[in-house]
């Protein structure tokens, strides 16, 4: 029978099924870091039992820690106490650990150093008490988050009960033009459908558009699958994952390598495997997005007016959008293009890998940011910030007039000191745009690297393109 990516993942990982039931299913993966798992290892100790495989469990800091110099010592109690538990806990654990102080040169967003170390692969299932898990996905794994009673079932057993989603293709005919990348794809599909599509379904993208991407474009758009609604969001694994995953530390090696890759080579969807639904956009036509409301589906191209309330039909929608606009204190009616910003964040794990920073120093390169607005560059992980450093990116950043951070989720979540104050407008690279996401009485513009360095430069919204 003719079975898609997911179908192919989920029946290799089914442990026991019983009828209308949850599956108990196998997770080859545990990430875990140090906001989501206290309680669950506090559970494990309750108990009198150790993680069950702490070979497939690795953590990491990322969430809470400060991304100002390491070397100040950290103020928040409620920090220090998370970093010293998760020490503590992957200590008792066994758990290999990329904290800030055992194997710092490998720490960083979580979903960043599980693909850079070669610990995400095809045919996996991966889960981290974390939204954004969905970010592996990228490689023909099914990753999703989970919460914190399923962070402990997953210590404790390394299996999962859980409810088979439906499948949605999500289909990106054509080609991106110039200045439109992979994040305005996943901003355009969620602008287009909403954030409830993918509701029950887990994604898988296709189409031409998507096997042009490299792997962190194809992380990019993963990522934000959460944000469509979606368990999940997969990509079918190709050469382009292959060649991304051969040679990383947890990768296989040797005879191992050739093994797991022709089981790899087996994953994508079969012709005529059937998908519950299918979403389309068309790349060709796509401009660079940037939302203007509260959630991350209120987005428009950089161009095109925000919507009025006045011209929806639906009462419930047209409160929802006037409530946004209103939290946002704009207008309908015109571009955002133009509109003073007060910070520029250029990180997360969306979009703080390799390429996202090259991205955003060719605009910065030779130019000044503008000096009304504070512009934060956080690298995803050391490894990031030292391959950064390598090809001079820190010195593009610091010569534009933007910070260079240490490596974490930083402004993204604003746990961490790094967040804007009440009535403050911010372009950012990250996902969510919700109320006080990324400080108290904050106002989040979401956007591609290129916009955020475009606006970074002119102080507004600005459209990259007239800089390229
Ligand atoms: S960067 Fe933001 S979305 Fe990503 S893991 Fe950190 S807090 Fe979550």
């Amino acid at each position: 029978m003719a079975k898609t990516l997911f179908q192919k993942i989920w029946d290799a990982h089914v442990v026991a099924q019983e009828p209308d039931s949850p599956a108990v299913l196998y997770i080859d993966l545990h990430l875990v870091h140090e906001v989501t798992s206290p309680q669950a290892f506090a559970g494990l100790r309750r108990r009198g039992i150790k993680a069950r495989r702490p070979d497939r469990t690795f953590a990491t800091m990322d969430h809470g820690i400060p991304t100002s110099s390491r070397d100040l010592p950290i103020v928040d109690e409620l920090v220090i106490k998370q970093i010293a538990q998760l020490e503590q806990n992957c200590l008792d654990n066994d758990i290999r650990l990329y904290g800030i102080r055992q194997n710092a040169e490998k720490q960083g967003i979580v979903h960043i150093i599980g693909p850079e170390l070669g610990l995400t692969q095809p045919g996996m299932t991966i889960v981290c008490g974390d939204s954004h898990t969905a970010t592996h996905g990228a490689f023909g794994a099914l990753g999703f988050g989970i919460g914190t009673s399923e962070v402990e079932m997953v210590l404790s057993t390394q299996c999962l009960l859980q409810r088979k989603p439906r499948t949605m293709e999500v289909k990106i005919t054509g080609a991106l033009r110039k200045g439109v990348t992979a994040k305005d794809i996943i901003l355009g599909i969620i602008a287009k459908y909403g954030v409830g599509a993918g509701t029950g379904y887990v994604f898988e993208y296709t189409g031409a558009a998507i096997k042009a991407l490299t792997m962190e474009e194809r992380m990019t758009i993963c990522n934000m699958s959460i944000e469509g609604g979606s368990r999940a969001g997969m990509i079918a694994p190709d050469d382009t994952t292959f060649q991304y995953v051969a040679g990383r530390e947890y990768a296989p090696k040797g005879a191992d390598w050739e093994k797991a890759l022709a089981n790899w080579r087996t994953l994508p969807t079969d012709e005529g495997a059937g998908y519950d639904a299918t979403l389309t956009l068309d790349a060709d036509a796509l401009e660079p997005m940037i939302t203007y409301g509260t959630n991350p589906g209120m987005g428009v191209g950089i161009n095109a007016p925000v919507p009025d309330p006045a011209g929806l039909a639906d009462p419930s929608q047209r409160a929802a959008l006037q409530k946004a606009l209103s939290y946002m204190a704009l207008e309908p009616g015109r571009p955002l293009l133009g509109h003073p910003v007060d910070v520029v964040f250029i990180g997360s794990c969306t979009n703080g890998r390799l390429s996202d920073l090259r991205e955003a120093a060719s605009l910065l390169k030779g130019r000044r940011v503008n000096e009304a607005v504070r512009v934060m560059v956080v690298p995803g992980s050391a490894s990031v910030k030292r391959q950064a450093e390598r090809e001079g990116l820190d010195k593009v950043f610091l010569a534009a007039g933007a910070e260079w951070r240490e490596p974490g989720c930083s402004m993204c979540i604003a746990m961490n000191g790094d967040e804007l104050r009440p009535g403050q407008y911010a372009v950012s690279t990250s996902n969510r745009n919700f109320e006080g996401r990324q400080g108290k009485g904050g106002r989040t513009f979401l956007a591609s690297p290129l916009t955020a360095a475009a606006t970074a430069i002119a102080g507004v919204v600005a459209d990259a393109r007239s800089l390229l």
